[in-house]
């Protein structure tokens, strides 16, 4: 339906002809607004010019100055797009063919001018071009959509660029420190190993023989040189498995023998503190296939921890399977336990429960850490349960066979 009053421009150089489409167009009921040109140059220079917009054309195809096709190319090109209404003559359809394909709208010969026929094709070609326009319209939303897209996708794109280069920064950086440490625990550990064999070579008393004080003082310096070294060991471990250095050597051992050496090897340091240390263990097949030297640093980690932090009760290792092929290794103490907010993080490395300077308890905080990555190469899994002040578990499960090893 039409409601606002159209702007209408008819451009004949034929008064008559011109006044035959102004009164029909005048008896349409449509509110118009009609102006005329006899040129076409000045058709045209109106349309480029006119302030007003306007909404149909009807042309006359053959004009004085310009051809109605050579009009019709200009309007165009010039981009209007308004609706184009070409009158010709009767049996000018070749002529409508041919304006059509450079850009009218639509057609009407001359003898047919009539309200009736102009209201119909007045309203056909102007639905057409509001339908164009909004067609345009969502067009032009697209490529603004689309331009808004690729300019996002480009944002995204430089995005993870910059991260995947932070990456590279934040790998190489790790792997400096990686470096770093094990030179650093490498070259430490050269003049440590004098010390240890000098105040070794010292304790045997030969071939002088030493005072009471100097055994006290050498015996001090060889056990302070070993616990450095040992913490020198758990640097150096660190980071080789961080490093991804760290290879495995399955091998089929008795893991009775291992647990019971193991235990046999701390008992020293549980017999000082006076704790009941414990071993029981309830499998068919003692021997399995793993890598024998992991599964030791990860039971020496565990029980060096439970007995560092239980300071009165016992400690238990308690080795069970669950058939067919999976070892479960439970190390329980009665010590300090650890508060439900530090569980999160004990396996992380350097992470302690107790972080404080004033700390009771020595270490690096790197023992979980290395021993959490050391299950995980065995393919097994490490939880804890912990109530503080009542002690901690620790299970360690492994497969019995090792990858594809049987
Ligand atoms: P470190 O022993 O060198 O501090 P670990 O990585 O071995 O580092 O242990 C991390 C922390 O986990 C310890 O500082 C301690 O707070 C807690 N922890 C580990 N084992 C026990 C245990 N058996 N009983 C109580 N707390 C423990």
């Amino acid at each position: 339906m039409i409601l606002k009053t159209l702007n209408i421009l008819i451009i004949d150089d034929d008064d008559v002809d011109r006044m035959a489409v102004k009164r029909a167009l005048s008896l349409t009921q449509i509110p118009l607004n009609i102006t005329e040109e006899s040129l076409g140059t000045m058709g045209i220079n109106r349309l480029k010019t006119d302030q007003k917009p306007y909404d149909c054309v009807f042309l006359d195809y053959c004009l004085p100055d310009l051809d109605g096709l050579a009009l019709i190319r200009e309007l165009r090109q010039s981009s209007i797009h308004i609706p184009l209404v070409v009158l010709t003559g009767q049996g000018d359809e070749q002529v409508a063919v041919e304006m059509m394909k450079a850009g009218a709208s639509d057609y009407l010969t001359k003898t047919k001018i009539s309200p009736d026929t102009l209201s119909k094709i007045l309203r056909n070609v102007i639905r057409i071009y509001q339908a164009e326009q909004e067609v345009k319209w969502a067009n032009n939303q697209l490529k603004e959509n689309n331009k808004l897209l690729i300019r996002k996708n480009q944002e995204l794109k430089s995005q993870r660029q910059q991260i995947e280069l932070q990456n590279l920064q934040l790998q190489e950086t790790s792997r400096l420190k990686s470096q770093f440490l094990a030179t650093m625990s490498h070259e430490l550990r050269t003049p440590l190993n004098a010390i240890m064999g000098f105040s070794q070579m010292l304790l045997s008393q030969y071939p002088d023989p030493l005072t009471i004080k100097q055994i006290d003082m050498v015996q001090r310096i060889y056990n302070n040189s070993q616990n450095l070294m040992n913490l020198l060991n758990e640097v150096l471990d660190f980071s080789k498995i961080e490093a991804g250095q760290m290879t495995l050597h399955p091998s089929n051992f008795d893991l009775i023998k291992l647990a019971t050496l193991t235990v046999e090897e701390l008992r020293s340091l549980a017999i000082e503190k006076n704790l009941v240390l414990k071993i029981q263990i309830d499998i068919n097949e003692r021997f399995i296939v793993s890598d024998q030297n992991c599964l030791r640093r990860v039971l020496i980690n565990l029980l060096s921890n439970a007995i560092k932090f239980t300071h009165e009760g016992e400690i238990c290792l308690n080795i069970t399977e669950i058939p067919p092929s999976k070892i479960i290794i439970a190390l329980k103490d009665t010590g300090i336990g650890i508060a439900p907010e530090h569980l999160s993080f004990i396996f992380e490395a350097f992470r302690q429960g107790d972080q404080t300077l004033t700390r009771k308890q020595t270490g690096t905080g790197l023992g979980l850490a290395i021993t959490d990555a050391l299950v995980k190469l065995l393919q097994g899994t490490i939880t804890v349960e912990s109530e503080l002040g009542k002690g901690s578990t620790f299970t360690v499960q492994i497969p019995r066979y090792l990858g594809n090893y049987e």
